[in-house]
């Protein structure tokens, strides 16, 4: 059987690409908008668990699969970590979830256009590991350097802060060590850079970095007067980014929209290069096709061209940009102790060699305490840490294959015993999960920004796509933010771009 409704817009996906959109359009466009999310919940990959929910393995296991995620391992096995309960009281993120520009985030500035803020947690501090020594962070003091390499170090920052945008755009194609290896020898400088590039930019290597891309999400912070040991980052405490989705979701609800779940549209409809609307597939094989002069696509764009879209849809060569794509993923251990070890409240990091070919650079890990200053995180007296090693797809693919991937994982594992007095005798549960995406469009020399792509499909109007692998620079949720405005505005011809955020978070 199949029946018909129809919407100004159908946006298919609920992430919070689609979600934003569809709250602008709604909301301020006045438009009737449907969202449809496969999924039970909405938020896509910034979903949040609720350890006293996660009742079964498959409650834990099911969201980390709908978002490219797999469970490396777990001590002591998951089905064992539920059976005895050892979730309970604990929340965390499908693995670590901070919003770049805290506070100022361009995800803020569309809540707040909305009408609908939400409160974000600042990290408090920053701490740096050298020499095997922990170095807190503080704004003007870098404990760890001389006056001479802090004064080097400032050089660059400085260089890259004052760079007029034109010249940022020339140096999108180089890496961020070809760029600072022409300025400093000074290998605590570069190694700065290193592990500075791999949290801000999302990356392992800093030869994988877009230099432009670097310097462009590294200022943006610093012109809104946030400082990296302070505020840079950001948390969520109650629902963690959940709440952002249910904001949207509420604006879209109160304007006359629908937001539903469970539903998987199987086909965008395609007629005469027109996107006509949607399938949705439902129980039993029934389909439901909803009409809608706009189609806005949330789903990855390489998905949505082979499984969405009638086969010659887009043009040749457009599909074939769009497959070649290069992802990132990410590493993302998190631990559950009986007691505090850690006493920094916001970002550590550090450089970990590892003996083997596979991993060339070793790793650079960030990790964060969480439970030190997001309430509810952890039971009381507890805490939790998050962990993150921003990997390339292909490399986390090759690892799993190969199994090195227990090399990183034993890496993390040895360091926190080793470094985190304690630790051995805290430690409750492990769970080390990885993810395929977390970026669609790694933003290395070769992709960043001029790889991205517009929101207007080409070859079928009224089809257009928002997330992660439309137009941005700044990347992950902040990315998602920029893109979802510059959709909203080629939807509507409206310039949200320029309505909703500050002149330096828009300089591309
Ligand atoms: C482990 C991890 C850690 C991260 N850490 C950070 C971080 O610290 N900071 C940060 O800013 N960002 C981080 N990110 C990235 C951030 O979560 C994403 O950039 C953002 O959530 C992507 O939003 P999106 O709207 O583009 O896509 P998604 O959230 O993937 O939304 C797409 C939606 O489409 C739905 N869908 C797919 N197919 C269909 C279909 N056929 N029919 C209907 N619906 C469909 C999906 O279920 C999903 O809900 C992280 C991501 C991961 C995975």
């Amino acid at each position: 059987m199949n029946s018909s409704t129809t919407f100004d817009a159908v946006v298919v996906g609920a992430g919070l690409g689609g979600l934003s959109v569809a709250a602008l359009l709604a909301q301020k466009e006045g438009q009737r908008v449907l969202v449809l999310e496969r999924e039970q919940t909405i938020g896509g990959r910034i979903h949040h668990y609720k350890g006293d929910e996660i009742r079964t393995p498959d409650d834990y296991l099911g969201p980390l699969a709908a978002s490219t995620g797999w469970l490396v391992r777990s001590e002591p096995p998951l089905a064992e970590i539920v059976e005895q309960g050892l979730f309970a009281g604990y929340s965390f993120e499908l693995g670590m979830h901070d919003i770049v520009n805290g506070t100022h985030s361009r995800m803020c500035h569309i809540l707040e256009a909305l009408g609908t803020p939400v409160e974000i947690v600042p990290l408090k501090a920053c701490g740096f590991w050298n020499d095997g020594e922990l170095h807190e962070l503080k704004r003007g003091s870098f404990p760890w350097m001389d006056s001479e390499t802090y004064g080097e170090l400032r050089g660059i920052l400085g260089e890259m802060r004052k760079m007029p945008v034109e010249e940022v755009r020339e140096h999108y194609r180089e890496s961020l060590q070809e760029f600072v290896e022409a300025r400093t020898e000074n290998r605590k400088v570069l190694e700065f850079f290193n592990i500075l590039g791999a949290f801000t930019v999302g990356m392992n290597s800093a030869r994988d970095l877009s230099v432009g891309e670097f310097i462009l999400i590294t200022r943006m912070p610093m012109a809104a007067g946030l400082h990296f040991a302070d505020g840079t980052l950001g948390q969520m405490g109650g629902e963690s980014f959940m709440q952002m989705a249910r904001n949207l979701a509420d604006i879209i609800t109160e304007s006359g929209g629908e937001v539903r779940t469970g539903q998987q549209v199987s086909t965008i409809r395609v007629e005469d290069g027109h996107a006509t609307g949607v399938d949705i597939l439902g129980p039993g094989g029934r389909t439901e096709t909803v009409t809608a002069d706009v189609v806005i696509s949330n789903v990855p764009i390489s998905l949505t061209i082979d499984r969405l879209l009638p086969g010659d849809a887009v043009p040749t060569e457009f599909a074939a940009h769009v497959r070649g794509l290069r992802s990132s993923g990410a590493f993302v251990p998190i631990f559950g102790l009986k007691r505090s070890v850690i006493d920094i409240p916001g970002m550590l990091m550090t450089h970990i060699p590892i003996d083997d070919p596979a991993l060339p650079d070793g790793i650079m890990l960030g990790y964060e305490a969480h439970s030190l200053f997001v309430d509810g995180k952890a039971p009381e007296g507890k805490e939790i840490i998050e962990c993150w090693v921003g990997l390339d797809t292909l490399h986390l693919r090759e690892l799993k294959e190969s199994g090195k991937i227990h090399l990183i994982a034993d890496a993390i594992r040895d360091f926190m015993f080793e470094k985190h007095p304690g630790f051995a005798d805290a430690v409750e549960w492990e769970l080390y999960p990885a993810f395929d995406f977390v970026v669609s469009v790694a933003p290395t020399p070769q992709q960043a920004w001029d790889s991205m792509l517009d929101p207007q499909c080409p070859g079928v109007e009224g089809l257009f796509f928002v997330g992660d692998s439309v137009k941005n620079y700044g990347g992950f949720m902040d990315g998602v933010a920029y893109g979802a405005l510059l959709c909203a505005t080629a939807v509507s011809g409206t310039n949200y771009l320029e309505q909703i955020l500050p002149a330096y978070q828009r300089e591309l």
